[in-house]
């Protein structure tokens, strides 16, 4: 007998079948394919016990026909997985690694990037501290898009100063309900291929930590090692966020001297992300490998532009338990005090370097 058909399998059928068809059906099969990454159950397993795939999000009678037939004849699964939609996990597959060591999710003490109303998010802070609070989370940091990313209308320096504002008022709030959640100040800097970040260093200073990204020039073919060196280098970042690049079925990412990466964040204390968007998984397993043996530290941010979307961290959970990540390299399972001193050690160490400079 054949393994059953996984969803990770059936989002690949879909994907396939879909660079086939046209209109509607097109789209539908896109949808459902993106889908089925957060299925919180495999597919096969709801056919199985008798109930309806149409349960599923995504999933209309004609998909459901479709995906009836690939897990009734499991040969026909896909071979190997196209590059552009390789080593992503899905939800269904995360919860089973999770379950391996149930102290993981315990441990998990915080979101390390998300987007509200100040830029390209739909909840406002109010709203993703809530949603934080429901998951029993110590903290949440809140990290809009900085001036820079026009098309994801980023922050600016007077912006970032109302923002803090309001974050104090919403952290005043929840002291007063008695809730353990805090709202951390941060923001995802806008890097330029030369690892300079769009927002002056005193501003940043004033931030309790700073996430850092491309967003641009990602699909270069070249060995983009020297801008990686050079954003893990710039004094004002503590986190490289997404670091390759890859949007599922979209964009590969950009390739780098990967090791020679990990080990320049090792020997600088900085942290590499997963960022547990289901179409980014970025870092994924495979180079998550690469970052545990360097020893380099990780940080976890679902990339949330709705507060509906805190659930995928487990995504990101999953991979870093599959790759053999030692828990004491996550920074989100640290309490709120260590995270800071871990901040207040690096910008420490940054200030010395600017001297010395
Ligand atoms: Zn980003
Ligand atoms: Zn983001």
């Amino acid at each position: 007998m054949p393994p059953p058909v996984t969803n990770a399998d059936l989002a690949e059928l879909l994907a396939l079948e879909a660079r086939d068809a046209t209109g509607i059906l097109q789209r539908a099969l896109k949808r459902a394919a993106r889908a089925a990454f957060l299925w919180p159950e495999e597919a096969s397993e709801l056919h199985r016990k008798g109930r309806r795939l149409t349960e599923l999000h995504g999933v209309g009678p004609r998909i459901a026909t479709m995906l009836q037939a690939w897990i009734e004849n499991p040969v026909a699964r896909a071979g190997d997985r196209d590059p552009l939609r390789a080593d992503f996990l899905t939800l269904a597959e995360a919860r089973l690694i999770l379950a391996t060591d149930p102290g993981w999710l315990q441990r998990l003490c915080g979101d390390l990037h998300m987007h509200t109303t100040w830029s390209d998010g739909s909840g406002s802070v109010a709203d993703m501290a809530e949603m934080g609070a429901q998951r029993s989370y110590r903290y949440v940091a809140i990290t809009d898009h900085s001036v820079g990313l026009k098309i994801a209308d980023g922050i600016d320096e007077a912006e970032l100063l109302e923002q803090a504002a309001e974050i104090a008022q919403v952290n005043a709030s929840i002291l007063r309900d008695g809730q353990a959640i805090t709202v951390l100040r941060s923001i995802e800097l806008n890097l330029n291929p030369q690892g300079e970040g769009d927002m002056s260093s005193e501003a940043l200073a004033r931030l309790d930590l700073v996430l850092g990204s491309f967003h641009s020039a990602l699909r270069k073919k070249e060995d983009q090692t020297e801008r990686y060196l050079a954003a893990l280098r710039n004094p004002d970042l503590h986190i490289l966020g997404h670091p390759r690049g890859r949007v599922y079925n979209f964009r590969i990412g950009l390739s780098a001297d990967w090791p020679r990466v990990f080990a320049e964040a090792a020997a600088l204390d900085k942290a590499v992300e997963i960022d547990c968007y289901p179409d980014r998984q970025d870092l994924n397993v495979e180079l998550l490998g690469l970052v545990c043996e360097a020893g380099a530290r990780v940080s976890l941010g679902t990339d949330a532009h709705d507060p509906s979307q805190l659930g995928s961290i487990e995504l990101g959970l999953a991979a870093a338990l599959k790759a053999g990540i030692s828990a004491d390299r996550i920074i989100n399972f640290m309490p709120l005090a260590d995270l800071l001193g871990w901040i207040a050690k690096l910008r420490d160490a940054s200030r010395f370097v600017r001297g010395a400079g």
